[in-house]
Order: C-alpha cells, then sequence, then structure tokens
C-alpha cells in the first residue's frame, strides 16, 4: 500500500517512510492511496479479541512493512494494565438503550491523546530503523496543555528518542503545569516559556526552521521531529476504537451486525472525526458523522456553507482543546472527497494561506452533506449539558464531551434520527474541575489540587490516580526562560 501526499500524488511512500516523515516535503499530509477493507468476518473476528488484539488486527492492514509481532509489541506496551486503569482501554458508557458514551480517557493523563501518543513513539522509532535513519529522534513540542503531558508520557524512556515539552508559563492550567513539572522518565525535558502559547509555538517553529541548529545537532547525532496530528501514526491507532466500540455494541447486544451506528465526535484539530470517517470507508457501518464544535465554530459553518474561513474572532473556552480556527487534518477528508484532486486540494490549501478562506466544489459539499452534520454549543450550553447530564444520568463529563453531547442532543431534534448513537469522550471531567465544579453550581472552587478532592466528593467518583497521585509527586523542571533562549535549552538537553 502507497502513501501519497495530498498535495501531490506521485509522491509514493512506504507507511514507515510516511511515519518517520510526518509531513511530506511539498507541506502537503501523507495519507494511504486505498483503504482496506473491513470484511464482515474480520468484524466478526474481532469481537472475540482484547483491545490490543484489535488494535494489531487493524494496524497491520495499514502498515504492511511491520510485523505482526512488531504491532504485538507496540500494543502491549502502549496499552499495558500499568497505564490504562480500565482493561477494555476505551470502555463504553451505556445512558440508554440508544446512547453510549466512549470513554478514551483511561490512560495516562486522562485524556484522549493518550490512545494515539501510547503508540506513535514505537511506530516512529521502528519507522526510523526501518529507514536506516541511525540519529537519535528529538520530539520537540509547544503545547496549549493536554498535548505535551501525552506526549512525555508516551515517549517517556523509549530508546534512541528524547522528548522536549515548552509550554506557556501563564497559558496551563495549574493541574496541567504539575502535570509536566513532575515528568519522570531519563530522556524528557520541560520548560515553561515566558508569554502565551502562541509564544511558545513560534519559539519553536523558529527552532525547526534554524538550518544552524539543525546541523549543530546532526553532528551531535540528533535531528528534530514533530509528534503533531498531522502524522499518520497518530491518526491510525484512532480508527481502532471506533471499531472496536461497535464490536463493543454487537456484544451487549445493543445492535445488530450491520446496523448503522451514528457516532459524534468534539472536534478541533479534525483528527478524531476524520479516523471515524476511514474506519467508515473500510466498511464500518458508520452512519451520520456529528462534528461538535465550541464557539469557535469555524466547522460548523463550513459543513453549512462549503465555505471554510478562519477570519473570525477567536474564543478562550472551557473546552480549550477545540479552541483552533485551522483545523489541518480537513485536508485529508478534501482529498478524499474530491476523488483524490491533489491539484484541488493544493488550490484550496494555497488560498487558505493567502487570504484564510476557500470554498469548495459543489460536488464536495454535497458529499460532505452526506456524511457529516456540524453543530456548535456555546460557553452556557456546555455549562448546562454538564449539570444536566449528571442530574439526569448520574454521569459527570468534562467541557469536551458535554460540547459533543450538547451537538448530538441538537441533530436528533432537529432531524429526528433514531439511530443508536456513540457520543466520543475525550478527556476525564477531573481533568477540568474547575469548570465541572461550576457548571455543577458549587461557588467556591478550592485552588489547585484540591479541587480533584472536592469534585471526588461532589460526585462520589475517586479522581484517577495520574492526577490524585501528583500530590506526591517531586517537581522535576521548574526552569523558565524567554522567547529567544528556547534555543539553549535544547542544546543542553542534546549535549
Ligand atoms: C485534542 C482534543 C480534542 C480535539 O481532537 P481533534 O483530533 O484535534 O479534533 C478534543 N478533546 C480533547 C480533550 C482533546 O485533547
Amino acid at each position: 500500500m502507497n502513501y501519497v501526499s495530498t498535495r501531490d500524488k506521485t509522491i509514493h511512500l512506504t507507511a514507515s517512510q510516511a511515519i518517520a516523515q510526518g509531513l511530506a516535503r511539498d507541506g502537503g499530509l501523507l495519507t494511504p492511496e486505498v483503504f482496506p477493507k473491513l470484511t464482515g468476518e474480520l468484524l466478526e473476528d474481532l469481537r472475540g479479541k482484547t483491545y490490543g488484539q484489535r488494535a494489531v488486527a487493524v494496524m497491520k492492514l495499514f502498515l504492511e512493512d511491520f510485523t505482526e509481532e512488531e504491532l504485538t509489541a507496540f500494543t502491549q506496551a502502549g496499552y499495558s494494565a500499568e497505564k490504562f486503569d480500565d482493561d477494555r482501554v476505551a470502555p463504553l458508557h451505556s445512558l440508554d438503550d440508544n446512547t453510549h458514551c466512549l470513554e478514551l480517557w483511561h490512560g495516562p493523563t486522562s485524556a484522549f491523546k493518550d490512545m494515539a501518543l501510547q503508540i506513535l513513539p514505537h511506530l516512529l522509532t521502528a519507522s526510523l530503523g526501518k529507514n536506516r535513519e541511525e540519529k537519535t529522534v528529538c520530539i520537540l513540542v509547544a503545547t496549549s496543555g493536554d498535548t505535551g503531558k501525552a506526549a512525555l508520557e508516551g515517549f517517556k524512556d523509549v530508546d534512541r528518542t528524547k522528548i522536549l515539552v515548552f509550554y506557556p508559563k501563564n497559558g496551563v492550567s495549574e493541574v496541567q503545569a504539575l502535570q509536566m513539572k513532575t515528568q519522570q522518565g531519563d530522556n524528557v525535558g520541560v520548560c515553561a516559556v515566558h508569554g502565551n502559547f502562541d509564544d511558545a509555538q513560534t519559539g519553536v517553529k523558529i527552532l525547526f526552521s534554524d538550518e544552524k541548529l539543525r546541523a549543530d545537532l546532526a553532528q551531535r547525532g540528533y535531528f528534530l521531529s514533530s509528534a503533531n496530528s498531522i502524522n499518520w501514526g497518530r491518526i491510525l491507532p484512532q480508527l481502532v476504537y471506533y471499531i472496536s466500540a461497535y464490536c463493543d455494541l454487537l456484544n451487549l447486544g445493543k445492535i445488530q451486525m450491520g446496523e448503522k451506528v451514528n457516532y459524534c465526535v468534539p472536534t478541533g484539530n479534525f483528527g478524531n472525526i476524520l479516523a471515524c470517517w476511514y474506519a467508515g470507508q473500510m466498511g464500518l457501518p458508520v452512519g451520520k458523522l456529528i462534528c461538535a464544535s465550541n464557539s469557535n465554530n469555524v466547522l460548523t459553518e463550513f459543513l453549512a456553507t462549503g465555505t471554510y474561513d478562519k477570519n473570525r474572532q477567536f474564543y478562550t473556552t472551557m473546552s480549550p482543546s477545540m479552541d483552533i480556527l485551522v483545523s489541518s487534518n480537513l485536508e485529508r477528508l478534501l482529498f478524499a472527497l474530491s476523488g483524490q484532486n491533489d491539484r484541488e486540494v493544493a488550490g484550496y490549501m494555497k488560498q487558505l494561506g493567502e487570504t484564510g478562506r476557500y470554498t469548495v466544489s459543489e460536488e464536495i459539499q454535497a458529499k460532505l452533506k452526506e456524511s457529516f452534520y456540524g453543530g456548535f454549543c456555546d460557553e452556557t450550553e456546555t455549562s448546562q449539558v454538564i449539570a444536566k447530564v449528571w442530574k439526569e444520568h448520574g454521569y459527570l463529563i468534562d467541557p469536551h464531551t458535554a460540547v459533543a453531547y450538547d451537538v448530538m442532543e441538537k441533530y436528533r431534534k432537529e432531524t429526528g434520527d433514531e439511530s443508536k448513537t456513540v457520543f466520543v469522550s475525550t478527556a476525564s471531567p477531573f481533568k477540568f474541575c474547575d469548570s465541572v465544579l461550576h457548571s455543577l453550581g458549587v461557588e467556591e472552587v478550592k485552588p489547585g489540587l484540591d479541587a480533584l478532592d472536592q469534585l471526588a466528593q461532589v460526585s462520589g467518583r475517586p479522581a484517577p490516580v495520574p492526577l490524585a497521585s501528583l500530590r506526591d509527586k517531586a517537581v522535576r523542571f521548574q526552569e523558565s526562560v524567554d522567547k529567544e533562549k528556547m534555543m539553549d535549552v535544547v542544546l543542553e538537553l542534546l549535549q
């Protein structure tokens, strides 16, 4: 199977080349040229397997230059009982016969990024080996919170990798900062940057484009890479849980084989929902894909009008991982829906770069409408939904998940569609104690880690161990630097 660039189909790579490279040289995203079939027989077979085994069976179809033994080792390491607090890894929680929540936050950082970032480091190092890359990879990350910690946990003590995370000193929550400052592992570095997320991100971009730094690091035996969701190695592990959820629904007797299921996904960079669409392309019986946004509703508008326009106000919300104006992975969907018309996609992306907007063809618009429904949920509604789901179902959800729940309800009301629906839960409510407690009507929220106990008390549920145990962990990384000094931090880590 070939991997091609969304902007140039004549670029052909193997799976391991695509993962090692991350982004295509022309700036496009590397994408499988064809999607393997998920036959009824295979689906039937997956029903009897564990999550890890399902992951191997699905990923194997896309990774022709990897052995089954390798993939088994990766999933055993990434989805171990040590790292996930539920042996089902991605369990379903049913609210009623038609409504099921897919919990993707049982991993080490209590957010769904773990599902892919527990596997990516293994895929990446194996890919580098297969392509005779002798140098050690150093992953540089600028984070607004969740990704940095998930990447640190994923790459921690993985052979022949280093990871360095920069976060904005005043741009992450106290719990998030503590999660990173106490990070363990011999190959990790964490540093605060004076300024906001943009400062940290700009700083990292400058490091990536610095030719002299690159040459200097090459001499020391290192090269720089990133772990963001444009890498195919981050999308692929995400296909698995949609297929796995379908198997679980079958096993629970909630659906018949072949019955279509709607999936509702809280969306930011469009990686997660794209994975579900790909699973549908493979043959998973996917009904409607419900794309849920917060007040940054650029995707809602795009799905309704066919025009993507990032020239708009940016809102800081209580679902920060969805505060995004440019959803990078949409490019992969446009490539598929245009009939793999690389020129057309390159044209849209050029317009986006130059004017911040583009309008897709009528053909693409029609196909979008067939598969997707877009909706959004504002801040007041998010709070109301957290309270409502708690009151009606005794089930506690975080703000990102609340956005999904709200848009799912709007879709049902608007269309009368009564299909079974899986809505995706991307973070533990304990990761966003403040917003959740306020939504439940608690007026005085305690500072820092005390809010964890407070939420545990109010909800009668324990906080996830990795969060609760932060109190006992030693702080290892205290450094904070000006943006201009970020290079020194890199050189110090990579001596
Ligand atoms: C990253 C993230 C999202 C958005 O996922 P995309 O793949 O970027 O669309 C939603 N919720 C949480 C909690 C996240 O961390």
